[in-house]
Order: C-alpha cells, then structure tokens, then sequence
C-alpha cells in the first residue's frame, strides 16, 4: 500500500514540530534514548483503504504502551468482560502510569485500570499460552491481523533494554501476588510483557490497527472482523478516559478522541470518521506522552472537526 504524501497533513506537522525542542526522549529504558529528538510524521488510514502521510513516515518504532489496549481486547476476548474485571478496574487514576500507590490504598493489590502498567501487567500475565514463546506468538499473531502485516515482529534491542532495567514493574507484579490478583509466574511474564512493549510497527501499521477499532473491530481490507464489537468499545472508552496518562482529562478536552499513547513517542488515534492515526514523535512531554504528536493532533482534530464531543457527530 502506498501512502501519498499529503501537503495540508505537512504543514501541520511542520507547525506541530517547533515543540519538539520543549520535549525530552525517554531514557528510562536505555535503548528507546536512541531515538532523534526532533522527528515527528503521521499516518492516517481510512476505512475505503485510502492512506495519507506527512513527516519521515517510513521510520518504524516500538509500541511501548500502545501494545495495552492490543493486550486488553485479546485477553477480553477470550475471558469476557467479568473474569478480566475481576482483576483489573475501570477507573482512571490521576497518577502517573508506573506508579504504584494507588495499589496499596485503594482495593489493596487491584490495578485500577489497564492501561498503567500494574494493570497492564495482570492483562498480559492472562495471555493464553502453553508455553512463553506460544503466549508471545499467540500476541504477536493477534497484531499481525490487526495490521494485516505478517512481517510485525518485536525488538529485541528494546525489549531486553527494558528488562534488565525494569525493577519498578516487577515490584508491582510482587506486590499483586501477594493479594493474589497477579497469579502468573513474575520473570516469565516480564519477559512477554517487555517483548509485548517492543513490539514494533510503522505509522501505517499503527493507523490501520487504528481503522480497526474506529470500524468497530472490522478490519478495512480484509473484512474480519478481528476483535469483537463491544470489545472494541470497551477499548475505545478506555483510551478516552485512561489512553494518554494522568492527561487523558485535558486530551479529552483539547482533541476529544480516542487515543493511546507509549513512551518511544507513538500515538494511535481512532477518529469518529472512520479513519485511524498513527503518529510517531519520540520527545515527550512530562506526563509521558509525544509533546509534538499531541500538538499535531490538536491542530488536526480543530481543523476537521474530530472531537467526539461536538453536537453535530452526535445528530
Ligand atoms: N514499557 C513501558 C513501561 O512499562 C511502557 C510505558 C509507557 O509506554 N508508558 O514502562
């Protein structure tokens, strides 16, 4: 499939770019350092398999925390709405994704919700599987159809980056054992869910899996439908009101669209119009999240209108 170059789709980014300076490229995890600072491009992809580009959009980059929403629909799929509430909540936090004090004063041991990583780490830990390297092909697997892409795979650079540094996520998993909501073994789950996070993809790839859920969970070119309608809802609701971080209130505010991001600078963006966007910009601002991407999607969802919240999406 070949993109064309968009001039309008340009020019936004160009603006969006100039806050790129203001922004700082993850580190916490070694590898994703390595990113350039200054890059930002978009993809959007449209349900009749139209596709528009803007910025170096050829670049691939790891999912990081995108990969939560993917993680959620598979192990909703397969375990319903009551077994996977069970352990994890529908509540936004406020805090920062990695932080872990709400773990213990609020339902001692439940994640409040799966998109900050004590929650995201009881998802994976469910993923189905004989033995690590199935529960990882089984994901993997999953995503390839979402994109329609057989070639995804992960980093190995970036994910074993990650689990050699990744202390904080593995006292959380310690913490949830001890209340028995995480019931996996803790160095075998870090494994998939590090290898889950780098999971990695071009902008393209990122804004098909976008079209996927702005379809309700039909994918545009192949016509399955590769997660199920209500899953799919459930995971759109929940990047509204937890997809980007404790800023997911002022997002809703200034974009008003569902949308999740990760910590090597990506965002997908799932428009009512029936398009997915797929944006990489590796500087982030302090909550965690691309300073330029957010920019450029402000600047997009004022020009055409995207917000969810506008009467006229409604009538
Ligand atoms: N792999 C990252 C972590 O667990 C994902 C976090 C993120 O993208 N916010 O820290």
């Amino acid at each position: 499939m070949v993109c064309r170059h968009y001039q309008e789709l340009d020019a936004f980014v160009q603006e969006a770019k100039k806050k790129t300076g203001e922004g700082k490229v993850a580190d916490y995890i070694p590898a994703l350092a390595e990113s350039g600072q200054d890059s930002l491009s978009v993809t959007i992809y449209h349900a009749e398999n139209t596709c528009l580009t803007a910025g170096d959009a050829d670049r691939t980059f790891t999912l990081q925390s995108i990969s939560k929403v993917l993680s959620l629909a598979l192990v909703l799929m397969d375990y319903g709405k009551e077994k996977v509430f069970s352990c994890v909540g529908q509540e936004p936090t406020g805090d920062p994704f990695n932080s872990m004090i709400k773990l213990e004063t609020v339902n001692p041991g439940k994640p409040l919700n799966p998109m900050i990583n004590a929650g995201a780490l009881v998802v994976t830990s469910l993923i189905k599987g004989h033995s690590p390297k199935d529960r990882l092909n089984y994901l993997l697997g999953f995503i390839r159809r979402l994109a329609n892409n057989q070639e995804i795979t992960y980093c190995r650079h970036v994910a074993e980056s990650e689990f050699s540094s990744s202390m904080i996520n593995r006292a959380m998993c310690y913490y949830m054992k001890q209340y028995g909501i995480f019931k996996g073994d803790v160095e075998e789950v870090m494994d998939l869910y590090t290898k889950q996070c780098a999971i990695k993809m071009s902008s393209l790839d990122l804004a098909k899996i976008g079209c996927v859920f702005a379809l309700d969970g039909k994918h545009p070119e192949t016509g399955e439908q590769v997660i199920k309608k209500d899953v799919a809802r459930i995971c759109k609701t929940f990047m509204v009101t937890c997809g980007m971080y404790n800023a997911s209130g002022e997002f809703a505010i200034k974009v008003g669209i569902p949308a999740k991001s990760g910590v090597s600078g990506g965002i997908m963006g799932i428009s009512p119009y029936n398009f997915g966007i797929g944006i990489f910009g590796p500087a982030l601002d302090e909550k965690g999240n691309s300073i330029a991407g957010v920019k450029l999607l402000e600047i997009m969802s004022e020009k055409y209108r995207l917000s969810y919240f506008l009467k006229h999406f409604l009538s």
